[in-house]
């Protein structure tokens, strides 16, 4: 992960567009690129697999530069909300049902 963020800060820093990367726009281009996303998904479930990783690598790209402008480590802030899922989704009642928590 490291060498991710090292090699997006440096990308950013070559063309000065940390300046435009404040969290609100951040979180909007996560929501844009998500909608590419799901874009290689609209008329067909058989996406291109070129189209979904360009994406799927375009979400993360600006989720991992979210994380670092508010200093925040993803690892932790994965485990922690997974930590949260767990209590949310116990096994025994969640195990092969797609129900949200509050149905369970
Ligand atoms: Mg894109």
């Amino acid at each position: 992960m490291k060498h991710v963020m090292d090699e997006l800060r440096k990308f950013n820093e070559e063309r000065d567009w940390d300046q435009f990367h404040s969290p609100e726009n951040l979180a909007k281009s996560i929501a844009i690129e998500a909608g590419e996303l799901l874009e290689c998904y609209q008329w067909s479930s058989d996406a291109s697999e070129q189209a979904v990783k360009e994406e799927l690598a375009d979400v993360l790209a600006y989720a991992l530069q979210m994380c670092d402008k508010l200093g925040l480590d993803p690892e932790t802030i994965i485990l922690e909300k997974m930590e949260q899922n767990a209590k949310k989704y116990p096994v025994e009642k969640a195990k092969g049902k797609s129900t949200k928590y509050t149905e369970l």
